[in-house]
C-alpha cells in the first residue's frame, strides 16, 4: 500500500508516519529528513536546498522528485510507503503518479490530517522549545504555513477528484489521531 500523509507542518504527519512504519513494516519517505540528512552530511546537495529551508520555502520541485525517485525500489521492497511531506505541489503530485505508473505501482490513499491554525502555531512553538528547529521558529513558521496554504493545499481537489482523499481530524491525541488513521485505511488492502 502507498499512502500520503498530508497537511500543514506540524500536523503530526511525521509521528503518525512512523507508528505506521512501526505497526507496518512499511517504509517513511519524507523529503524534510531527506533534506536535513543532506545538509547534516555537508553535501552539495544540502548546501544548495539551505537557504531556502531556513526561510521557510519549499526547495524546487526536480530536487525533492528525484529525492524521492531513488527511494521507491526500497519502498516496494517493504511492502510500500508512506510519503510524508511530499507531494508538496502539483508538479510534485503528477511527478509522483507517473513514477508509481512506470512501476506498475499507485498510490492507495491519501489521508489529510484536519487541523486549525491557532492549535498548530501553539503546537510548534512548544516543538520549538523541545527540538530548537530552526525553521520553527515563530516566524518562519508563519511562512512555511503560507506556503501550504498556496502551493499544497490546492493538491485536496487533486486527490479528492481520483477519490483517494480520507480526513482525519489531526488534533486530538497521538492515539486518537492514529485510531482515525487506522480507520482510514481500512478499506485498503495491505
Ligand atoms: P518538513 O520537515 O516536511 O516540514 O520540511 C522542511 C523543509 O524542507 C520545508 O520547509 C521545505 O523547505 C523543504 N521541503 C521538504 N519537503 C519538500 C517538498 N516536498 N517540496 C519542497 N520543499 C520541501
Amino acid at each position: 500500500m502507498n499512502l500520503i500523509l498530508f497537511g500543514p507542518p506540524a500536523a503530526g504527519k511525521g509521528t503518525q508516519a512512523k507508528r505506521l512504519v512501526a505497526e507496518r513494516g512499511m517504509v517513511q519517505l519524507s523529503t524534510g529528513d531527506m533534506l536535513r540528512a543532506a545538509r547534516a552530511s555537508g553535501s552539495e546537495l544540502g548546501q544548495r536546498v539551505a537557504a531556502v529551508m531556513d526561510a521557510g520555502g519549499l526547495v524546487t520541485d526536480e530536487i525533492v522528485i528525484a529525492l524521492i525517485e531513488e527511494r521507491l525500489p526500497e519502498a516496494e521492497a517493504a511492502g510500500g510507503a508512506i510519503f510524508d511531506g511530499f507531494p508538496r505541489t502539483v508538479a510534485q503530485a503528477e511527478a509522483l503518479d507517473a513514477m508509481l505508473a512506470k512501476r506498475g505501482r499507485k498510490i492507495d490513499r491519501v489521508v489529510r490530517l484536519k487541523v486549525d491554525e491557532d492549535g498548530l502555531l501553539a503546537r510548534v512553538a512548544k516543538r520549538f522549545a523541545e527540538e530548537g528547529r530552526p525553521d520553527d521558529n515563530p516566524e518562519t513558521f508563519k511562512v512555511r504555513l503560507a506556503a501550504y496554504n498556496a502551493q499544497t493545499a490546492p493538491l485536496l481537489p487533486y486527490y479528492a477528484a481520483q477519490g483517494k482523499l480520507a480526513e482525519v481530524d489531526g488534533m486530538g491525541t497521538v492515539q486518537e489521531v492514529a485510531a482515525g488513521i487506522d480507520g482510514a485505511l481500512g478499506s485498503v488492502p495491505a
